[in-house]
């Protein structure tokens, strides 16, 4: 499968999400193994990489898929009390960077943390190159992974919180120094409310299930 998509291209299919929404993939409620202690995690909808062994292929088109209010989201994540956070995975979560750090913003007043994946490397998130309000989740995060997923340097070891050696894990927050422990090879199985199964963790995987 290969993903061509012009940047022109994409800047008119960003359009296509109407203000104040989120073009996601996926959602879990809880999750004990995108992150540090139980979370929720969203998976975006969206990005242009096409990385070589890429577990989230379904991911790459930027057509709308389940569009959700930011409002919707940030009340869903905060409907679970057992949560110490969110983790935006993808996808490339910086090509919706303006809603995500809105997100962000909002969950963190409520004592919530935040993480993201990227496949973009920290700077070029913070380069002039960088895809729009990149700074501004930035500046939400406490934890980024970032950098693509090089399957010629993929990793498979139960300990390891990144899934190839290029990615490096950036703690903002000291007080998350100590909980780097969630390791990128183990597998969550997920059954909704409707009967459909998601697969998540292994190496940042989704796979929904009807
Ligand atoms: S591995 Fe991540 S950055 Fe690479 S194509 Fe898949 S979703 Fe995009």
């Amino acid at each position: 499968m290969t993903f061509s998509k012009t940047t022109t291209e994409l800047s008119e299919t960003l359009q296509d999400i109407p203000p104040g929404f989120l073009n996601t993939m996926g959602y879990v409620d809880r999750s004990e193994v995108n992150g540090p202690g139980c979370r929720a995690v969203v998976w975006v909808q969206g990005c242009l990489r096409a990385c070589p062994g890429c577990f989230n292929p379904a991911s790459w088109s930027f057509e709308p898929n389940q569009l959700i209010t930011i409002d919707d989201l940030v009340e869903r994540i905060l409907s679970e009390p057992r949560n110490e956070g969110v983790t935006f995975s993808g996808g490339e979560p910086f090509w919706q960077a303006s809603a995500l750090a809105e997100v962000a913003r909002r969950v963190k007043e409520q004592g919530l943390n935040v993480m993201s994946f990227s496949g973009f490397t920290l700077e070029q998130l913070q380069s002039k190159s960088a895809p729009p309000e990149s700074q501004a989740l930035l500046a939400q995060l406490d934890i980024l992974v970032d950098g693509p997923y090089v399957e010629s340097l993929a990793i498979n070891d139960p300990s390891s919180p990144v899934s190839s050696k290029n990615q490096r894990v950036r703690v903002f927050n000291p007080a998350l120094k100590e909980r780097i422990t969630w390791a990128s090879d183990q597998l969550e199985v997920h059954v909704l409310k409707d009967g459909s199964r998601i697969f998540t963790g292994y190496q940042g995987q989704i796979g929904v299930f009807e």
